[in-house]
């Protein structure tokens, strides 16, 4: 007789994802999905046998917000997420995806590409004209991980009018719906946004909403990168309620934090902003990453006007003195509309580089660098800036743990990395490599901010459910066999500032699709993802 099961996992402890307390039980499974799971199941009808005992069995974790979407061309793998029990990676986040394209603005798209996925797209890439050979594609390539794709706003603007900073024509908008209608065809799950980035930050609301209604059609979700996070975070939070309530569709705040000491403890207002929406019967939810500081490109610390241009433009201006004396002096001032002032926010010992050629001053903040050089604070930028262009990737430290928690503990807050990939070579932001096991090790071991059950449904079924991802997030009979298998006593993020590319402790199997993609800390190999497709 074959055997019944190609796995079984033995004696572990069950979270099945719903939030429910454990219960003990045995997991078989076979052709990649749970086909039982009861009190004891004799390992002779398995073909291998883990055994769980001591340690806890959960469903694989969906990372809600990714930025994976050229990695993955690059490293099907994405070997920093599976080791961190990532099985479901939520791609075009923050209005960036790498198609649709269009002959027309390649060249746009390739350099926008280039700055917001840390990596020169190859010519190859640019082939893949539409969503749906995106996700040809990656399947072709055996992604280590479950994709589940949303199409991004900046690139369907790009594919429709190039870099333009001005309102679409009615042709150009009508391009954009068509564009994103074919890609929610194609199986994006949802539209997504990201209002400070250009080009997607030159759209009025009215075009997104335009965009979200070709969407909302199909059952999408709408994802945000909000307008702003600081200062004006709650007309942002209003502008992402109006787009989803007249686009039919459900909200989703992306990395939702509060940023600038000037605003700290607002978290209490932004969250019953978003309690009054879903009171209303306004689907909204959130998700976050579990860190103080977030990451972006040195030059984004200057304002807007600054940057006007392109880098071309503002690498040579801010050569001359007296123009950066002027560009001092608004920083000085504070913020204006649609800027959000970094600087004030985090301070220059706030600052630190996470990327540049300059190897001394990886680590260091702007204050650090600034005594190191003799120079002003300004002049480390500036000069930072001129040199590298957006080549220069800082880490700032803007948010307050106590926003941090409140958010984290909300019941429709879910867990997303924002992880910035840095290649396998760039020290980028621990959260690539860390996230959810700093969730489970930092704030449910040692600081008890959640339960356990809570957690594990804010990595699972919670953002399943989110997302309109069937079939998995709960450990149940029928259901994919993506799992991770840990031990609670000792699970824990090891990425830091300095060292962000260390994997975490304390996971010992993570499945995905029936297959063992990592085990004690090592990739396996196994490349069993599936590229996941929406269904309206
Ligand atoms: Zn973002």
């Amino acid at each position: 007789m074959p055997p019944e099961f190609d796995i079984l996992i033995k004696s572990g402890q069950i979270l099945d994802g719903t939030g429910n307390p454990w219960y003990a039980a045995d997991v078989g499974i076979q052709g990649g999905r749970i086909t039982r799971i009861q009190k004891e199941i004799d390992p002779q009808f398995a073909r291998r046998v883990i055994d769980a005992h001591g340690l806890t069995v959960c469903p694989g974790f969906i990372d809600t917000h990714s930025h994976d979407d050229v990695y993955l061309l690059v490293n099907p793998r994405c070997d920093e997420k599976i080791l961190q029990g990532v099985t479901t990676n939520v791609i075009g986040n923050c209005g960036i995806s790498v198609s649709p394209l269009s002959n027309e603005h390649s060249a746009e798209m390739t350099s926008f590409l280039a700055v917001m996925c840390g990596q020169q797209v190859s010519t190859e890439v640019l082939n893949l004209r539409t969503f749906g050979d995106y996700l040809t594609n990656l399947e072709t390539l055996k992604p280590g991980m479950n994709v589940l794709p949303l199409v991004g706003h900046s690139t369907v603007r790009i594919a429709a009018m190039g870099a333009a900073n001005r309102v679409p024509s009615e042709n150009e908008l009508k391009e954009m719906k068509a564009h994103v209608a074919r890609a929610m065809e194609e199986g994006a799950f949802g539209l997504s946004t990201g209002l400070i980035y250009a080009p997607s930050n030159y759209a009025r609301t009215e075009e997104i909403v335009e965009l979200a209604k070709a969407a909302g059609r199909f059952h999408g979700i709408y994802t945000t990168h909000m307008r702003s996070e600081g200062d004006a975070e709650p007309a942002a939070i209003a502008e992402a309620v109006r787009i989803g309530q007249e686009g039919g569709m459900p909200i989703h705040i992306s990395h939702h934090k509060v940023l600038g000491k000037q605003n700290w403890g607002k978290s209490v207002d932004t969250l019953k902003m978003m309690a009054e929406a879903r009171d209303r019967g306004v689907e909204v939810t959130c998700d976050q990453y579990p860190y103080r500081a977030g990451s972006t490109f040195l030059a984004a610390v200057l304002p807007p006007a600054v940057l006007a241009g392109g880098p071309e433009v503002f690498t040579a201006k801010l050569k001359d003195r007296s123009f950066r004396a002027q560009v001092v002096e608004t920083i000085e001032r504070g913020s204006e509309a649609g800027w959000e002032n970094l600087i004030k926010g985090a301070g220059f010992e706030g600052l630190m580089i996470s990327v540049s050629r300059h190897e001394a001053y990886v680590g260091k903040s702007i204050s650090d660098i600034a005594r190191m050089e003799n120079k002003s604070p300004y002049d480390v930028i500036f000069d930072l800036v001129v040199e590298e262009s957006l080549g220069c990737i800082i880490i700032l430290f803007m948010m307050d743990e106590a926003d941090i928690i409140r958010i984290m503990r909300n019941p429709w807050t879910m867990i997303g990395t924002d992880g910035i990939p840095g290649f396998g070579v760039k020290k980028v932001h621990p959260r690539m490599s860390g996230t959810f096991p700093r969730i489970l090790g930092r704030y449910v071991r040692e600081q008890g901010v959640l339960t356990i059950e809570e957690a594990i449904r804010k990595m699972t079924s919670l953002s399943a459910q989110t997302f309109g991802v069937r079939g998995k997030g709960i450990l149940k009979e029928g259901f994919d066999a993506d799992v991770v298998i840990f031990d609670p006593a000792t699970i824990l993020d090891q990425a830091t500032y300095e060292e962000p590319n260390q994997g975490p402790v304390g996971i010992r199997y993570v499945l995905v699709n029936g297959e063992i993609a990592a085990q004690d800390g090592k990739v396996t190999g196994a490349t069993s993802g599936k590229v996941l497709r929406h269904s309206k």
